[in-house]
């Protein structure tokens, strides 16, 4: 176990340049907590070696990591280009045909969506690459859409389409996603995201099928659709955490619109106790060189005073030059920012008893010398609202499941760990507490803990006790 650190979470997209176990072993050593396994990407085969490499490593190392899959929903995505890659030049044409009309032509490109001639128009907009390159639509010959570009570059195979004006005629379920999800749950992943998301049902229909299946993995709704903006608190409603995609919103939105909304769904997502992933382009110019540039440490630093759990790398760590150092770097960030973070405490969206208590946690966090916080948790949801309160006090939070252990992961400042049994008394639970916190010299004979948790043992939202414990000299 290394030491507590940082306590804003570090998700990173794992990719060709970082699949290897020996990189592994070191965004794990480096302070990684969640692996994102993009399912836009990558082969079944190559995502099942990753999950396998990263159990054993992190059982090596003692880490828990968290596997978050990350579904691609109704995306539309370029196709195999025959070279990999094809160079797009301002004022030039470009054809875009469906996958399954698709042959090899100079300035054709495949498209993975069969009705864009029916739903195109001349004048309609198409950016590619999170919004880089961008075409319009000169004219139709179904099925083949002719575009003149506007904005050049490099357009490389599987890069994702974006045609904000249209109203896409793709479930948000797709049967890609089905059969990802499918092989997602066999493969034991923590969570699942949805990309995106427009409407709350979405959210629910992922959750029906999930439920379904007999699986309790907690679903992420990625914002990255104006839909989603504007039915934001209907989605919160139904979802268990959230990214904030800046990718795919910034294409979808205007660029200058992202920073303001942003610290809208965090804040939003931060009053709930909902955790909240900010993703993309953090660290991007990390993907060519080993030193970001200083608007990019801002960025890292502000969405961590804007509150958010966790902070992401995509490109930076999957195909980037540096991915190790991105981690490093975003961890130095955090040390940094985290001395002076003070958080807004924020009302109650209500108030129950669950409310009361993270009152009273704020308080003696305040104005006691706490070692910990030890939060003895059976869903995860104690742990949770803790960690929402942002206490001052490292947080430790103590289940025995094993899946719950891997789902809290991500939640801002929560450092989980294992119990070999599960508890039946307070009793037993402040004994269980005491043996782990030194076991783990988290804590030594003398010092204040705060202990928080519920009983009776099993309840769902059940929490209800604050204890203010000293530990004794060891029996
Ligand atoms: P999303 O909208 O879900 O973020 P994306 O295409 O932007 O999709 P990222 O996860 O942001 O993908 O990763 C950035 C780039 O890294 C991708 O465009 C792709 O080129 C590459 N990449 C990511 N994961 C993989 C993978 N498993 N295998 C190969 N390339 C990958
Ligand atoms: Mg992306
Ligand atoms: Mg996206």
């Amino acid at each position: 176990m290394p030491p507590f650190l940082h306590r804003t979470k570090v998700v990173a997209t794992i990719g060709p340049a970082s699949s290897s176990p020996e990189v592994l072993r070191q965004l794990i050593e480096a302070g990684m907590s969640v692996a994102r396994l993009n399912f836009s990407h990558g082969s079944y085969e190559d995502h099942a070696r990753t999950v396998k490499l990263i159990r054993a490593v992190s059982d090596e190392l003692d880490v828990p990591i968290t596997l978050l899959q990350d579904l691609q929903g109704p995306k539309i995505r370029v196709g195999q280009l025959p070279q990999g890659e094809i160079t797009l030049h301002k004022g030039s044409r470009l054809t875009l045909i469906p996958i399954d009309h698709f042959a090899e032509q100079p300035d054709t490109v495949p498209i993975d969506y069969p009705f864009l001639a029916e739903e195109a128009q001349p004048g309609t907009r198409v950016l590619l690459d999170d919004g880089l390159l961008e075409l319009t639509v000169s004219a139709i010959e179904a099925p083949a859409v002719l575009c003149q570009i506007v904005r050049g570059g490099v357009l490389k195979s599987r890069k994702g389409v974006n045609l904000p004006s249209l109203n896409l005629r793709l479930p948000s379920l797709t049967d890609k996603d089905k059969q990802d999800l499918d092989f997602g749950l066999a493969q034991g992943v923590d969570w699942v995201s949805l990309s995106f998301v427009r409407h709350p049902e979405d959210i629910r229909a992922l959750k029906a099928l999930l439920a379904e299946k007999g699986a309790t993995v907690p679903v992420m709704a990625k914002i990255e659709k104006p839909q989603a903006v504007a039915q934001l608190d209907a989605i919160l409603d139904e979802c268990d955490g959230v990214m904030v995609a800046r990718g795919d919103l910034g294409v979808e939105v205007n660029p200058e619109k992202v920073p303001i909304l942003q610290k809208r769904i965090i804040r939003a997502c931060n009053e709930r106790g909902l955790p909240v992933i900010t993703a993309t382009q953090m660290l991007d110019s990390m993907i060519r060189n080993p030193r970001p540039t200083r608007a990019e440490a801002s960025d890292v630093a502000n969405a961590i005073f804007d509150g958010t759990d966790a902070v992401m790398l995509s490109g930076e760590s999957a195909v980037g030059e540096f991915p190790v150092q991105a981690v490093e770097m975003l961890v130095r960030i955090a040390v940094e920012v985290e001395q002076i973070l003070e958080f807004p405490n924020l009302p109650p969206a209500e108030i129950d008893a669950t409310h009361a208590l993270s009152e009273a946690i704020n308080t003696i966090d305040q104005i006691m010398d706490l070692r910990c916080i030890a939060a003895f948790t059976t869903t995860g949801y104690t742990a949770r609202f803790a960690a929402a309160e942002r206490p001052r006090a490292p947080l430790i939070a103590l289940t025995p499941d094993l899946a719950v252990y891997r789902q809290m992961n991500l939640y801002w400042g929560v450092m989980p760990m294992l119990l070999n049994q599960p508890a039946s008394s307070i009793e037993g639970i402040i004994e269980q507490i005491e043996a782990c916190l030194r076991q783990h010299h988290l804590a030594s004979a003398g010092d204040a803990i705060l202990i928080l948790g519920g009983t009776p043992m099993q309840k769902a939202r059940g929490t209800n006790f604050l204890k203010i414990h000293t530990l004794p000299s060891e029996p």
